[in-house]
């Protein structure tokens, strides 16, 4: 075996060998600090500590799997596969199947995914008779969400002024309704969603102190790596079972708290020191990952944040090249660009596909680069969207494989009752579901008795038959779990219920890719059976195949050798890296994006996504935007994101005509446009370009030179006849006076006070204002 401290710097040597007591390592990005948590857990193995008491929790499931292979090739041997790692929700997944009938859960609950969670919620509202314009069903999720991460039940929601009256006053004074009921409907279903695994771990934790032992007594060793993400339930998890022999080690950097908007509290840096008063805090400086220019240039953005921890990043690798930054036409020009860059390198450098991600802010823009990759025969994936399991006829197996295990699932089985199709109308779906309410019974409870219910429901004959058959088969298929393995059922499953039948009936491209779907989720179920055989605390059963798959993040699908370009949102790449990073559609109102400059915090929020994404690159940053854009269905100017701006021309090489003059125009400007420490800047507004100026060409010969007048906003009215004493109108701060002008003509600024928003000081060819 090698010597692990081999690999690691000084101060990196340190963390890994304190491994008693708590232990906080807040450092920049690409510093090792991923690193020394494998190393560390590596290192107490070595030590003869049982891998069987070490808990680390990662950002996803195949980030504990690298770590785990990665262990497993320094230290040798079979122990590592034993560690207890992966997300939260799947660690504590698998804490309450084995302690769900504590808290009243089956413990072969289901796990709801989001699409889950929102049909019930719909279902809900509209059996509440709500409308769905004000109770938007997503949001309400979402609001939902926040209050479970913040341990906030439904009794508690009921007993808290503050909440009701701000639901209220946000005039959705039924959420706390929607939300019992949803609850309610999940508790029926035998079912959890994302939220609840965290919410009623820390229930048992709570409620059950001899559960709290047990764990707090096999879980010696606690690391957390991200843990600027984590949110209130989460930290309190942690707290409860570290709060015994407090081995606890967290890494995190809080310039890439990215999550805020989901609930991360960045507190829980903070309180870390509280929490554990004899804590030690080590901090990692040298960033092993990235060339100067990317490091610096990174360093230079989140210095622009005011609430951050004070850090010193520094590397010794070689310089590198500064950053290109494309100007394109049009989304389509920036994904051609983008393509044909990496086609270069490939030649000229001998690079792979996977040697290159591209990052965006939203995964709509994913659609051009794909084609521009395609067009070039260059091999790529997408991370995110509508993941494998997601997909329709997935969706529909999967639900019959939920009811086998958890029958009470009605999500599941309203799903497949009818699927495919056997003469079980709406009608008499209906009359089923009002009759299970009436009698106080779950659907599955209906079925298994049909011929006791039969007369109290209203359903003829022919419905009765066929409903029999349905069941029948279910039970049929509940038998034989017993006995086969889960592929085996599976297989029974597709072929019995018809499903592969109606399938192959299609026989167009699409048709046929559903079966190959079908047939890759059976190769998946087969994997899964071997793979857990191997372990010596394997599971293989179904309920176990099911909770991986509502568990599998957006990274982990896929395979993994393949040699592709990876395409993700900068959400999905923190704690990658990748040799060449381009960063496109930075552009103002879309990064930073427009939902997300109402205050300062969210725009904080906006730099250090930028800054997680900069810093994903390890030789080569590239930056593009485009002046014109395919958004919502029509074209929209863009601008130049300010982050670029941020960077500044230093790392920076700008490869079209005249961004340089623009952009020195802009740099500097900060405290002109701005009078406050943060306002929105007065950007140009999205709208449908006008084919007279949008400039939209795939000409060289047309590509106008930018001039300030298309960077900056027209100026509308006759702003040469500006005076002081004139009422002017801004088109975000509303009606003003002039009060002074200073500067020469082309640089003109002018005091103007506004009635609503106070005194600013505007560039007046920046500035959008109508003289009244
Ligand atoms: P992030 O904040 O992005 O999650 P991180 O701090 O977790 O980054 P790592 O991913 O652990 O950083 O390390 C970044 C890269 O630097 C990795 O490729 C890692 O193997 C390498 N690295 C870290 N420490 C050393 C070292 N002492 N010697 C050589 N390479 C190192
Ligand atoms: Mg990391």
């Amino acid at each position: 075996m090698k010597d692990l401290f081999e690999d690691l710097n000084e101060v990196q040597k340190q963390a890994v060998s304190t491994t008693e007591g708590p232990l906080m390592i807040i450092a920049g990005a690409g510093s090792g600090k991923t690193r020394v948590l494998t190393y560390r857990i590596a290192h107490l193995i070595d030590k003869g500590i049982d891998s069987f008491n070490i808990l680390a929790l990662t950002f996803t499931n195949k980030a504990a799997r690298e770590m785990k292979e990665r262990i497993s090739s320094l230290i040798g041997g079979t122990e590592a596969k034993n560690l207890w790692m992966g997300t939260f929700h799947s660690v504590f997944a698998r804490i309450l199947r084995a302690e769900a009938q504590k808290l009243g859960f089956p413990s072969n609950f289901t796990i709801y995914d989001t699409q889950d969670s929102v049909n019930v919620i719909k279902k809900v509202i509209a059996e509440m008779q709500l409308d769905t314009d004000i109770y938007k069903p997503k949001q309400v999720l979402g609001r939902i969400s926040t209050y479970k991460n913040n341990l906030i039940t439904v009794r508690s929601y009921f007993n808290n002024p503050e909440l009701i009256e701000a639901d209220a006053s946000a005039m959705r004074p039924k959420t706390g309704e929607i939300y019992r009921a949803y609850v309610e409907r999940c508790f029926k279903s035998g079912a959890m969603d994302f939220d609840d695994l965290l919410l009623r771990t820390n229930e048992l934790l709570t409620r059950f102190p001899e559960v709290l032992a047990k764990y707090q007594d096999r879980f010696r060793y606690i690391m957390v790596d991200e843990y600027q993400d984590t949110n209130h339930s989460q930290y309190l998890i942690v707290k409860a079972l570290a709060s015994r022999f407090e081995n606890i080690c967290v890494v995190g950097d809080d310039a890439q708290s990215i999550y805020a908007f989901r609930g991360a509290n960045i507190k829980n840096i903070l309180n870390f020191k509280k929490d554990y008063s004899d804590a030690k805090v080590i901090p990692l400086e040298q960033n092993y990952r990235s060339t100067q220019i990317i490091v610096e240039a990174a360093n230079t953005v989140i210095s622009q944040n005011k609430e951050q921890l004070d850090k010193n990043v520094w590397t010794s690798n070689p310089p590198g090249d500064k950053i290109p930054v494309y100007r394109a036409l049009s989304d389509a020009d920036e994904a051609n660009y983008v393509a044909a860059e990496i086609f270069n390198l490939k030649v000229s450098q001998q690079k792979k596909n996977k040697n290159f991600a591209v990052l965006y802010r939203t995964n709509a823009q994913s659609r051009a680069i794909e084609e521009a990759l395609r067009k070039k025969n260059i091999g790529y994936k997408v991370y995110g969207g509508l993941s494998f399991y997601q997909r329709k006829e997935i969706k529909d197996l999967l639900a019959y494989l939920r009811i086998l295990v958890n029958p009470k699932d009605q999500e599941a089985l309203l799903r497949i009752i009818n699927y495919p199709t056997r003469g079980i109308g709406d009608t008499t779906v209906n009359k089923l579901i009002v009759g299970a309410d009436k009698l106080g019974k779950s659907l599955d409870e209906l079925l298994e008795n049909l011929e006791l219910y039969f007369p109290s429901l209203g359903l003829n004959k022919a419905a009765f038959d066929k409903l029999i058959n349905f069941w029948t088969m279910i039970q049929s298929f509940q038998v034989l779990l017993k006995t086969e393995d889960v592929y085996e059922v599976a297989m029974k499953v597709a072929v019995t219920s018809g499903i592969l039948r109606s399938l192959k009936e299609d026989d167009t491209p699409e048709g046929i890719s559903r079966v190959e779907n079908i047939q890759e989720l059976m190769n998946s179920l087969q994997g899964f059976v071997e793979e857990q055989k191997q372990l010596d605390e394997g599971d293989p059963s179904l309920n176990h195949f099911l909770e991986n798959i509502a568990l599998a993040s957006d990274l982990d699908s896929g395979e993994e050798e393949d040699d592709k370009v990876s395409l993700m949102t900068i959400h999905l790449a923190k704690g990658l890296e990748f040799p060449v990073v381009f960063l496109v559609g930075l552009e103002e109102n879309l990064f930073p994006s427009q939902m997300s400059m109402n205050t300062r915090q969210e725009l904080e929020e906006e730099r250090r996504l930028f800054y997680v994404a900069l810093t994903r690159a390890e030789e080569k940053a590239y930056f593009t935007y485009a002046i014109t854009r395919f958004r919502w269905g029509k074209i929209v100017d863009g601008e130049p994101s300010r982050f670029m701006e941020e960077v500044g021309e230093k790392y920076m090489e700008v490869l079209n005509v005249n961004f340089v003059n623009s952009f020195k125009n802009n740099t500097g400007l900060d405290s002109d446009i701005f009078d406050d420490d943060f306002t929105p800047r007065n950007r140009k507004s999205l709208k449908p370009a006008d084919s007279s100026t949008s400039g939209i060409s795939n000409s060289p010969k047309k590509l106008k030179p930018i001039s300030n007048a298309t960077i900056a906003n027209p100026i509308e009215g006759s702003i040469s006849a500006l005076n002081v004493g004139n009422q002017v109108l801004h088109d975000r701060f509303g009606r003003g006076e002039v009060i002074s002008i200073e500067g020469d003509p082309d640089n003109a600024k002018a005091v103007i006070k506004f009635e609503n928003e106070g005194e600013k000081k505007l560039l007046l060819k920046f500035a959008k204002l109508k003289v009244l």
